[in-house]
């Protein structure tokens, strides 16, 4: 085995390989695309920087029928896992598979793309590989339509964040992405390939959506569209007083529909001159200086900011845009001269992210190791978590943005895998989106993720009513506890639609059957 490991093989090169010499689990696939034995490094990486494990294999499909041969090759073998891998931006290694097989889906990136009209609404078939930044361009470059619901940042697959929930400041209105999938094709755990919906293998349909790649593999999307806007006025709101900021937060996301923002998200700020988690992280232009004197001499330790924008055409006359966005900016606290607003078009809004990432690269620190911590915590105890873990533990800031703002049970379907808080309407997404610098030593990482989970122990500690999202856990009693009165489904989905517990290994929830 250690032989044909050592071997390079190259990319798109499996037929000039002789089948034999191909790990076991490698003959007789006969596939279409590509399988590499030795090259697997970006198979053992992922975005968090902190967790690797080498694969057996990594195996570029060519499509659903590939990615069936694979998994029904593992499901006849006596141990082997397959992991899909969507653009490998998991934090803890979810994406991974210790000596098992990884299947690539960005290779399967452009097999779909048909716009679907069907009583009255609109759809886009994507593939479970596509990067949900060229599902943006091509659907409003080539149709003027586009996604309802986003995600901050784009470099992701619709297959990654489908299997998470997938949220941003739009989720308030239209629920996670999860919310707006109306059918997909699915290869499940026994290398069946599977539409469902709603209407059609339902179980499959919803334990797929957040379903942490447990129950098949996403190969097709059919994902709800509206029609784009060509501008966004994009504005930010600085608050003192963390009442007053989820006070206006709440009332902005439970206005009726059409009466509020288009997006509202917020995130938590250190209130001094330091670069990168201060003032100036709030101007929406570098250029732009922040008027610290207009703080009010109360304010504490951090800051809040509150990010909200409106769609509009380029047909809108501006006064009319003003009217709108002045009414809602009327009825909010913020301070008064902390006020930053800028027109941009629709696709630089949605795509806003990836700036920040250009200059991230540009400062090494994308490639470093990020120890992230994402939650849901109920509305009855934001205010003890603001106190206990802004205010006090993260005072100083983490390097990067700590993004906080509200979002709505009603829009979330409990039908599907996702786990969110148990009690209440409003809920927050509380993301400690960490960076270090270059080539942080391991030691100092521990402590950032060391301090991640006193965070989540406090959590525990106050009984606060909270959940993980990206959820990562090592046991299966804390699984189950995170999932408390839904475990059972989700076992009895595995039993249906994996039942040797072949996917997704690297969720750490389930033991391959031997
Ligand atoms: P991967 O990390 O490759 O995979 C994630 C999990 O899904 C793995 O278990 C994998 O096996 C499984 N999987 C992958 N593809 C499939 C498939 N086709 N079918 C079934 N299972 C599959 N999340 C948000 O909700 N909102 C945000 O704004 C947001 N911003 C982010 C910004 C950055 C810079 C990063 C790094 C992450 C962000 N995330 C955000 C988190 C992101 O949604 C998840 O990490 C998601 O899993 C990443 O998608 P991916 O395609 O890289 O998936």
């Amino acid at each position: 085995m250690i032989a044909y490991l050592e071997r390079f093989i190259h990319e798109n090169d499996t037929e000039s390989i002789q089948d034999d010499r191909l790990p076991p689990i490698c003959q007789s696939l006969d596939l279409q695309g590509s399988i590499n034995c030795v090259a697997t490094g970006l198979a053992g990486k992922d975005f968090g920087g902190m967790y690797s494990f080498n694969p057996l294999a990594i195996i570029r499909p060519a499509g659903a029928d590939d990615v069936a041969r694979v998994v029904k090759a593992a499901y006849r073998s006596p141990n082997m896992t397959v992991a899909a891998r969507g653009n490998g931006h998991s934090i803890n290694g979810q994406a991974m598979a210790d000596g098992g097989v990884v299947i690539d889906m960005r290779s399967t990136g452009d097999n779909y793309f048909k716009i679907v009209r069907m009583n009255g609404e609109i759809f886009v078939d994507v593939s479970g590989g596509a990067l949900w930044e060229d599902v943006l361009i091509r659907c409003v470059s080539g149709f003027n339509l586009a996604p309802r619901s986003w995600t901050d940042y784009l470099g992701l697959t619709v297959g990654g964040t489908l299997s998470n929930a997938g949220v941003s400041g739009q989720a308030f209105r239209y629920g996670p992405q999860t919310s707006n999938a109306r059918e997909l094709d699915v290869v499940t755990g026994k290398g069946d390939i599977l539409t469902c919906s709603e209407t059609e293998n339902s179980e499959l349909f919803f334990g797929a959506l957040g379903g942490l790649g447990q129950f098949g593999i996403i190969t097709r999307a059919r994902v709800k569209l509206q029609s784009a806007p060509d501008m966004v006025r994009w504005i930010r709101l600085v608050y003192s007083e963390f009442e007053d900021f989820t006070r206006d937060a709440e009332w902005l996301v439970t206005r009726p529909d059409g009466m509020s923002f288009d997006y509202v998200e917020g995130f938590v700020f250190v209130n001094n001159d330091d670069p990168v988690n201060g003032w100036s992280s709030v101007p929406l232009d570098p250029d732009w200086g922040f008027d610290q004197t207009a703080i009010p001499p109360t304010a504490g330790s951090v800051l809040y900011c509150l990010e909200v924008a409106l769609h509009y055409q380029n047909s809108d006359h501006p006064s009319a845009v003003d009217t709108v966005v002045n009414s809602l900016l009327g009825r909010l606290r913020f301070i008064e001269d902390l006020k930053f607003q800028v027109d941009i078009t629709y696709v630089e809004f949605i795509l806003r992210v990836k700036q920040v990432e250009e200059h991230a690269r540009a400062n090494e620190i994308w490639d470093s190791p990020h120890p992230w911590l994402n939650l849901f915590v109920s509305k009855k105890d934001i205010v003890d978590f603001d106190r206990m873990v802004f205010k006090r533990l993260l005072k100083e800031g983490i390097g990067g943005p700590m993004l906080i703002y509200p979002l709505l049970r009603s829009k979330w379907d409990n039908r599907t895998s996702v786990k969110i808080p148990d009690e209440g309407e409003i809920f927050y997404l509380v993301a400690l989106l960490r960076f270090t610098p270059p080539y942080s030593k391991g030691s100092y990482v521990e402590k950032l993720a060391s301090q991640n989970q006193e965070i989540v122990q406090l959590c525990v500690k106050n009984g606060f009513d909270f959940k993980l999202y990206l959820p990562h856990y090592h046991s299966q009693d804390d699984w189950k506890r995170h999932f408390g009165n839904q475990w059972s489904r989700f076992v009895d989905r595995k039993a249906s639609f994996d039942p040797m517990a072949i996917l997704a290994p690297g969720q750490k929830i389930f033991k391959r059957v031997i």
